[in-house]
């Protein structure tokens, strides 16, 4: 198999591996226990905590642990509500935002926010004039991504953090995507609370952030022990949470020659898949993107189908998260692609392990399924 889903999932780095594996059986005590044995596993965790702050040039105290980024999205949106309402009740999202702040978003409806979705262009960006005409004083919260995960189009997030303060609201960000691709500064982009995943970055699954700017307070969303200075009860992973601080540790060293690497192995796929097939649009192509990232529109031929014929390549159409929905992604439909032109759509993510090889392979292979899928259904 050739693995080209990286923003779906990462694999483990063995020296994450090698790092966690003592916390599980022989310095498996509870973070919050007071003896010594106790005490070693809180140092452990608060290493980590400052690692995974490093990563995002934040503090190590604005930094809180969760199960990954769909719980801190959660967190931030229904943690944050009660201090708007009621006179700042308006909550904007970007449309292309991940399901996980999608539907948390709307759901804060039933408590009396109004939500509404800031539109994007057909590059993916946001709609500065759109966003501009919706921000006023009744604004509360805006959260919009660093990258999207299908697209992995970049956010100017700075100056749309900017415009969110000048009206006086919060402005979180899922940079779940972002993280460890590209360099990432939160206090300079002036964002207020963000959200990251270990699994995207080369640590374990089911550990993630919550970014919180000091001084904002956010409500616990579950009741229990307190954890996690009161904002996430429940006993803390401890394996989990020294996997993602050595994760954080190893893309700052990495993330540099990783970017440069990555970019041109993009590249390369989109030029070896062009040399052989005709008619591959780049979407979001005059915008900003993750190094790793390429979605690729193979006009006339079902992604679907392209993934049938190309078995040993794993690819996605759409984001795996609602892959089990059959539903056209609400990303290229927002940035104007008709259903039938969205289901042309491939998104291909390359990864630290990805050689040129595998991309030459993978390009070879899926060339051959996208002019078979052409000619079954010309
Ligand atoms: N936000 C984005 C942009 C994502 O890509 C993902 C993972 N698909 C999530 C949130 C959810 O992260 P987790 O798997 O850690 O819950």
């Amino acid at each position: 198999m050739i693995y080209l889903d990286y923003n779906a999932t990462t694999p483990v780095d063995d020296q994450v591996i090698s790092k966690m594996l003592p916390y599980f059986a022989t310095q498996f005590a509870n973070a919050a226990s007071s003896h010594e044995m106790g005490h070693q596993a809180n140092d452990a965790v608060e290493e980590a905590r400052s690692m995974v702050a490093e990563l995002v040039a934040t503090k190590r105290g604005e930094v809180y642990f969760t199960s990954g980024a769909t719980e801190a999205n959660n967190l931030a949106l229904r943690g944050i509500l009660p201090q708007l309402l009621p006179t700042r009740q308006r909550v904007l999202v970007g449309t292309t935002e991940h399901r996980a702040v999608l539907d948390t978003a709307h759901r804060l409806r039933a408590s009396g926010a109004a939500v509404e979705e800031v539109p994007v262009s057909s590059d993916g960006l946001i709609d500065e004039d759109s966003y501009v005409a919706m921000l006023d004083d009744r604004v509360g919260l805006v959260s919009i991504m660093w990258a999207n995960n299908e697209t992995g189009v970049i956010a100017p997030i700075a100056r749309l953090a900017e415009l969110a303060h000048r009206v006086g609201a919060i402005f979180h960000c899922d940079a779940t995507q972002a993280a460890g691709k590209v360099p990432l500064d939160l206090r300079s982009a002036g964002v207020d609370l963000a959200s990251l995943s270990a699994h995207k970055l080369y640590g374990p699954k089911g550990v993630g952030a919550l970014y919180v700017h000091r001084g904002l307070h956010i409500e616990a969303q579950m009741s229990g022990g307190g954890h996690e200075r009161g904002i996430r009860s429940g006993t803390l992973n401890v394996p989990g949470i020294v996997g993602f601080g050595e994760a954080a540790r190893i893309a700052m060293e990495s993330i540099d020659g990783d970017q440069e690497r990555l970019r041109s192995l993009s590249s390369r796929l989109v030029a070896e898949l062009r040399l052989r097939i005709g008619d591959v649009r780049v979407i979001g192509e005059g915008a900003p993107r993750l190094p790793n990232t390429v979605n690729l529109r193979m006009v006339g031929a079902d992604s679907e189908a392209v993934m049938a014929n190309a078995a040993n390549v794993a690819i996605s159409s759409g984001s795996a998260c609602t892959a089990l929905v059959p539903e056209v992604s609400h990303v290229l439909l927002a940035m104007g692609l008709r259903p039938d032109q969205a289901e042309e759509c491939l998104r291909f993510s390359l990864g630290r392990y990805t050689t040129a090889q595998e991309v030459d392979s993978a390009a070879l292979q899926v060339a051959d399924a996208v002019r078979r899928v052409r000619r079954l259904t010309a």
